[in-house]
């Protein structure tokens, strides 16, 4: 399949199942972030519009929650049917708009398609129970019921899977959703929201809207007909939406940003370890919550691993992601490459030693160099801001609890990483490092079916596994006296 020249060009709002232009006619450009070239245009939605969609939701939900989970599993496994026939069309839209290479957008594709099928399976086992009562006479019934209309946020760097996972979990528990996909990626998101749709999703369960995100969600959030807020971005704007949110007693899910620590220790695999790290940090062009950052190592292995791992940066080919050799394609948007110039002026002021990269490629588009930074002072920018780019920083320890502390210093705890043969070592990390996601002698921690989501300033919930769809369920206990 290939996506028509309307679908690229033109991506709309569709609110209570009709795709529409905005009330306003307002729409938002789509460029290519390899080359600036223009995709097309985006329809902005308004205050008359998020109505609309809140009031489609609405309606929508009573007829979803009725609807047997059975028959609401059969739509979300059609749905995935349907991205998994759709994907090459979907992926070459993704690279695109994006800016990721085609591999990764592919992989993504099915990555989605496994996270709807996940949740479809797991949304027919939302089990309650039955507590034993202390009288005679007396059921007691825990059920699960779900929690109503949701406003979910996606961001732009896996818009395919975030987008999926926000959609998934909320109507495997019978919840309809008003989706904001990211505006910097809304023809691979409006397409995989298409796929639900197209697989008899009623109409109302899914309503998508895009336009100026402040604006949108200072309406959603406090409108009474939504009930929880689903968000994925920034530490900042997590914050602020949070706030909101408590305001009008609105249950969250909040998956903020990181700054992960990777502890290398001496009895590491250290080729191993670079080669994974390495792989890790540079995919999406290092615009991931969940990239490794901060590389601590064993002072003792720290020239060896040095070596091991700018001899692996050296070999990744930056380009258009559509290119078939590119490894690393550009940063999204304008936002990130300002952000790592500025990163890396910081830290050439705070005495760093650049080992890799550092500059913008001499390009059109988003370009930046694969970039290794060392001897890096603890005030620089670099050290408590989070990146999202391609940029990793090297830095030795003496002893394992310098490189706990060091782990623990910022407020961020969303992934961590290490690499270790030693068991006495592994297990102080895991008891030591404050984080959500914790990936030992690996990086691949990312699935549907295992919780996704961190501690401190990176959030609260799960965008994943089990406890993701606790979040759109409230125990509602039934008690009843049957004599
Ligand atoms: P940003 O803080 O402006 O926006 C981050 C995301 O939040 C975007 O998707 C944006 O559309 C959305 N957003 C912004 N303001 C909003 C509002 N008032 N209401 C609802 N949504 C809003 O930054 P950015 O330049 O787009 O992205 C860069 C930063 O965002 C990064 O430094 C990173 O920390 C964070 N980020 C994190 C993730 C993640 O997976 N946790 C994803 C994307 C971006």
């Amino acid at each position: 399949m290939t996506l028509d020249s309307q679908s690229l060009t033109n991506v709309t709002l569709f609110i209570d199942g009709e795709w529409s232009e905005g009330s306003t006619g307002r729409t938002l450009e789509n460029r290519n972030p390899a080359n600036h070239a223009l995709i097309g245009h985006v329809a902005i939605a308004d205050e008359v519009d998020l109505a609309r969609a809140a009031q489609a939701a609405t309606s929508a939900f009573e007829i979803w929650r009725r609807t047997p989970a059975l028959e609401r599993s059969e739509k979300l496994r059609a749905a995935a049917a349907l991205l998994r026939e759709r994907a090459e069309a979907i992926s070459r839209a993704m690279t695109i708009e994006q800016g990721k290479p085609l591999a990764e957008s592919r992989m993504e594709a099915e990555l989605a398609a496994q996270i709807i099928d996940w949740f479809a399976e797991e949304g027919r086992r939302t089990y309650g129970r039955i507590v034993p009562s202390r009288r005679p006479g007396i059921q007691q019934n825990v059920i699960q019921v779900p929690v109503g209309p949701v406003a979910s946020f996606a961001p732009w760097n896996f818009p395919l899977t975030q987008v999926a996972r926000k959609i998934s979990a909320a109507l495997a528990s019978g919840c309809s959703v008003i989706i904001k996909p990211p505006e910097e990626a809304p023809v691979c998101t409006s397409e995989l929201a298409r796929c639900f749709i197209d697989a008899g999703v009623p109409r109302g369960v899914v309503n998508v809207v895009y336009g100026v995100p402040s604006e949108i969600s200072s309406y959603l959030i406090p409108h009474p007909a939504i009930k929880k807020i689903s968000f994925t971005g920034s530490v900042s704007v997590g914050k602020q939406l949070a706030s909101l949110a408590g305001l009008h007693m609105k249950r969250t899910t909040m998956e903020l940003g990181g700054h992960a620590p990777v502890i290398v220790t001496a009895s590491a695999d250290l080729d191993a370890a670079a080669k994974s790290i390495v792989l890790a940090k540079y995919a999406n062009c290092g615009q991931v919550c969940i990239s490794p950052t901060r590389m601590l190592i064993d002072e003792a292995v720290y020239d060896a691993f040095t070596a091991a791992f700018l001899e692996q940066v050296k070999s990744i080919k930056v380009g258009d992601g559509l290119a078939p050799n590119t490894k690393m394609g550009p940063l999204n948007n304008e936002r990130r490459l300002a952000a790592m110039r500025r990163l890396v002026a910081d830290a050439h002021e705070h005495g760093a030693t650049i080992l890799a990269g550092g500059e913008p490629l001499d390009e059109a588009g988003f370009f930046f160099q694969p970039t290794v930074i060392t001897d890096i002072s603890r005030k620089s920018a670099l050290l408590n801001e989070e990146p999202f780019g391609p940029i990793a920083i090297l830095l030795p320890y003496r002893n394992l609890d310098e490189a706990i502390a060091e782990s623990n210093r910022l407020p961020f705890g969303l992934a961590a990483y290490a690499f270790s043969d030693s068991a006495k070592d592994i297990s102080r990390i895991t008891a030591g490092v404050e984080t959500g996601m914790l990936g030992i002698n690996h990086t691949a921690i990312a699935y549907a079916e295992t919780p996704f989501g961190g501690v401190k300033d990176s959030g609260y919930g799960s965008d994943g596994g089990l406890e993701a769809l606790r979040g759109y369920l409230q125990p509602e206990l039934v008690t009843i006296a049957t004599h």
